[in-house]
């Protein structure tokens, strides 16, 4: 079709607002997925992804749609992760579009992270066409809701789309409206070629499958492109388009969106955000807004088993061919023996890879807690990025340490911004400012240390708001604070896994804490285990778990047999995960013990 009949958009929506079920529907009634093969959700196809209810890799569908004028369309979906750790990839797969539908549950309203997107789509001056889903549900508002995001989007919602993805109402309009509103791409077919990456993943057999946009000229099987920002030189064995299959094709155009194969290695060979372009007849510019996306949060990971060192090391060479944003270097901890200390985008993406090296490769690991890169000038001048809290130089060494600050924006409604303050007061953060939209809907903005955040704040969040605050937040860059390294001696031996670093005002509180959590959680042994705090030579707090009696029944009340059930099945469970330090074994909960104290 000519590239006046193309539109390219994607689906802004906040988690379980109805996206992957809409873009289902959509495959669905334009014939593009035919109901039998209708897997449930076609978008999300991993499973971690579907478990969670979360988009983590972006996908792209190109359906064909005929519309009310009688002429044959193409509209090409391209999806969008929903989480704050993957925006980088979300904005250049909005860069890759003309339009943005925003899919809003009409019985909830506008969350945080729909907020973000938005703001992401109007940079990239996409037109954005709002939608209310979920019309069926009783308790939708479609008035209250179209009008809430009228004032906090600032979009025209006088003849807003009201639809029910789940029972297919309203979908003709939306992609009736998808032709109307949404600009077809620049007729750039004359230019050298620019295309826009905006996923890749890796296939063993074919390396690097790269999903891109055409912005300028054209590509073909066979040529010769170049990756403008690596330097790295392809041949294209395989050019195809996404319907959601790979279907081979010779050709694709400026404004279309398609998938290659040029036996690319790993997928940081080809980062989301890359300008490919002909060898022979390069563009003079790249496209603008490449970054690489850097690792923020960091902690250690440890076989529990230290036989399985090599495997964990297989998992991770494996992991990383298909995610560039992935790192890790060996780390070998006095306690903790060998392992790797990886860093990652967030939080999310922390939890992701450690599920993922333990369901699919089937290892058991000790995870450290996480940790952020602190910026520590020595008093020679030296500028160190520490992202271990066991490699802190002593105070004697340190001029300043300073640590990374991220603007968070809280959206809630407006009777637990009380509960909320209190959390980010005692996070160490700053109030900049409180805007009120609707009732429900009052935005709280703060500056946080980004170490604060990367504990349990979003849980605590979520259930101080019994779920109904979002988040959202942004780097700001470093501050310099008064920090100390805290550390915990198991058994009178300082165990290097279980050191961090926190604010001098705090670590006296923090280190009461932690002692007395890790004597819940440390099981006894057969002689008295001291737990101990201290700041260099500088005991701060001291505990001790008092020696195991000979049967671990026998405290138990007679008879009450389901009690000694729990308990038993609570020493099996403990069982599993376990890391010998010295001669004390020390469960996992134990290294994530300092996220459970505020
Ligand atoms: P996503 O996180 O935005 O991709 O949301 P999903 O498409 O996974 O939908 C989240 C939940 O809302 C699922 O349980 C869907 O079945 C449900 N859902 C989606 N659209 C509708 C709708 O129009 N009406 C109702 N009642 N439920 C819906
Ligand atoms: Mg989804």
């Amino acid at each position: 079709v000519p590239v006046s009949r193309i539109r390219n958009f994607s689906i802004i929506a906040h988690i379980d607002h109805g996206k992957s079920t809409l873009a289902d529907r959509m495959l669905q009634d334009t014939g593009t997925v035919a109901q039998r093969q209708m897997k449930e959700q076609f978008l999300d196809n991993m499973d971690l992804e579907r478990e969670r209810g979360i988009t983590i890799k972006l996908q792209a569908a190109r359906m064909n749609y005929t519309a009310k004028d009688g002429q044959n369309y193409v509209l090409n979906l391209i999806d969008t992760p929903g989480h704050v750790d993957f925006s980088y990839e979300v904005s250049r797969s909005l860069a890759a579009c003309e339009g943005a539908l925003l899919v809003v549950d009409s019985s909830q309203g506008v969350e945080a992270q729909t907020l973000a997107n938005v703001y992401l789509a109007l940079e990239n001056d996409l037109e954005i066409i709002p939608v209310l889903n979920k019309i069926d549900l009783p308790g939708a508002e479609c008035d209250r809701v179209a009008q809430e995001i009228e004032d906090v989007v600032g979009l025209d919602c006088s003849d807003i789309i009201q639809a029910s993805a789940k029972i297919g109402l309203g979908i003709d309009d939306i992609l009736e409206s998808i032709v109307q509103k949404v600009p077809p791409p620049a007729d750039t077919v004359d230019r050298p070629l620019r295309a826009l990456i905006f996923d890749s993943y890796y296939d063993a057999y074919r390396g690097v499958v790269v999903y891109f946009r055409v912005m300028d000229g054209k590509v073909k099987r066979g040529d010769n492109v170049r990756l403008m920002a690596s330097g790295k030189e392809y041949v294209i064995d395989e050019l195809g388009i996404l319907s959601p299959t790979q279907v081979e094709v010779e050709e694709l155009h400026a404004g279309e969106v398609g998938y290659f194969a040029a036996a690319i290695k790993a997928v940081e060979d080809a980062r989301v955000g890359d300008t490919i372009t002909l060898v022979d007849e390069p563009a003079p510019e790249p496209l603008p807004g490449y970054t690489e996306a850097k690792p923020m949060v960091f902690c250690g990971l440890f076989p529990t088993d230290s036989d399985q060192y090599p495997d964990l090391r297989d998992a991770l060479d494996k992991l990383k061919l298909n995610d560039a944003a992935l790192s890790y270097e060996p780390e070998t901890s006095s306690a903790m023996g060998f392992g790797f200390r990886c860093g990652f985008l967030g939080l999310l993406h922390m939890e992701i890879v450690q599920e993922r090296l333990e369901r699919e490769y089937d290892l058991e690991l000790i995870t450290t807690a996480p940790s952020v890169i602190y910026r520590v000038t020595t008093i020679d001048g030296e500028v160190m990025e520490i992202d271990n809290p066991s490699l802190l130089p002593d105070p004697q060494q340190r001029e300043k340490i300073e640590e990374p600050f991220i603007k968070v924006e809280i959206i809630t409604p407006e009777n637990y911004v009380g509960t909320l303050m209190d959390l980010c007061q005692t996070r160490r953060g700053i109030f900049k400012d409180m805007k009120y939209f609707t009732q429900n809907r009052t935005c709280l903005i703060y500056e946080l240390p980004l170490a604060e955040v990367v504990t349990d704040f979003f849980d605590q969040m979520k259930s101080r708001t019994k779920g109904y605050a979002s988040m959202e937040y942004q780097m700001l860059g470093y501050r310099k604070d008064h920090l100390v390294k805290l550390d915990i001696l198991v058994n009178k031996d300082p165990v290097d896994a279980l050191s961090t670093i926190v604010h001098r005002d705090k670590a006296y509180y923090v280190g009461r804490a932690l002692t007395e959590k890790l004597k819940e959680l440390i099981p006894r042994h057969q002689f008295k285990v001291p737990i101990q705090a201290a700041i260099g030579a500088k005991i701060i707090a001291s505990e001790h778990i008092p020696a195991l009696r000979k049967d671990v029944l026998a405290k138990c009340y007679g008879g009450d047999i389901s009690r000694k059930k729990k308990l038993l099945q609570k020493q099996a469970k403990g069982k599993k995960r376990m890391k010998s330090i010295g001669t004390v074994d020390v469960p996992q909960e134990a290294f994530m013990a300092v996220l459970k104290i505020g």
